[in-house]
């Protein structure tokens, strides 16, 4: 009847290997569920709505701001599907070339989802908004997100004024108009600065809005275009009221 403390242990033994082996089949289960909707560009990729992508990347964010954020695959197999596939980004990021704003770390998102124009104060001009064009029109992103940044160097230095050496100046130049708004809204002076910042978005916003190409996709609902401010302390990503 009753069982020898030998086999006891050991039908204990047993039961905790079998817990643990079961434990980390769960796990492991869990983690690719967290990551298979970024790895593969599956059909459902390629026809994400832009609400989904939007949600896709408040998602990505709140990974990032937490810590949670999920291991990205870039295997070899990985880089030889994107290549022989092609890629499906299913959002345009436009953000300031500053090396604490990368979007594919931000957004957690991994190879072949961001489609980036990164360019100091996050501004259009032709050649930008050429790169915007082709990620709407040729490869189907249904969002473009314009990120602007809290503390941005490019706004500040504009705000300076003084002589901008080499090409800065074109930099300067896009971005005085936002500058020069807000100063004259008589707005208190600590609040100019990061008004300065959220007036450029908007700038931005209404360049690519002149696009014909983006025109048309945004009045056939393929499209949508939403802007966005980081915020360097949080890592939050807020998108901004249109
Ligand atoms: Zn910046």
């Amino acid at each position: 009847m009753f069982m020898e403390p030998g086999k006891k242990l050991k039908k204990y033994i047993i039961c905790v290997i079998f817990v643990f082996i079961f434990s980390m089949v769960l796990v492991g289960c869990t983690q690719q569920s967290q990551t298979s909707p970024n790895d593969e560009p599956t059909d459902e990729m390629k026809n994400v709505s832009s609400e989904d992508s939007l949600k896709l990347l408040e998602e990505g964010n709140a990974r990032f701001v937490s810590g949670g954020t999920t291991t990205k695959d870039i295997s070899e197999a990985k880089r030889e599907n994107l290549s022989v596939e092609g890629q499906f980004p299913f959002a345009v990021i436009v953000s300031c070339s500053d090396s604490r704003v990368p979007p594919m770390q931000i957004f957690d998102q991994g190879l072949g989802d961001l489609f980036e124009i990164r360019v100091a104060g996050n501004i259009m001009d032709p050649v930008s908004l050429g790169s915007v064009e082709y990620a709407a029109e040729h490869l189907g992103s249904p969002l473009i997100v314009v990120m602007g940044h809290e503390k941005c160097g490019a706004v500040k230095a504009t705000m300076e004024g003084g002589e901008a050496p080499g090409s800065i100046g074109s930099i300067v130049e896009k971005i005085k108009p936002a500058v020069e708004k807000v100063t004259a809204s008589g707005i208190p002076e600590d609040q100019v600065y990061e008004k300065a910042i959220d007036e450029n978005i908007k700038n931005t916003i209404a360049d690519i809005e002149k696009s014909p190409i983006v025109e048309e996709l945004v009045a056939s609902g393929e499209l949508k275009v939403v802007g966005a401010k980081y915020d360097l302390d949080t890592g939050k990503v807020e998108i901004l009221a249109e």
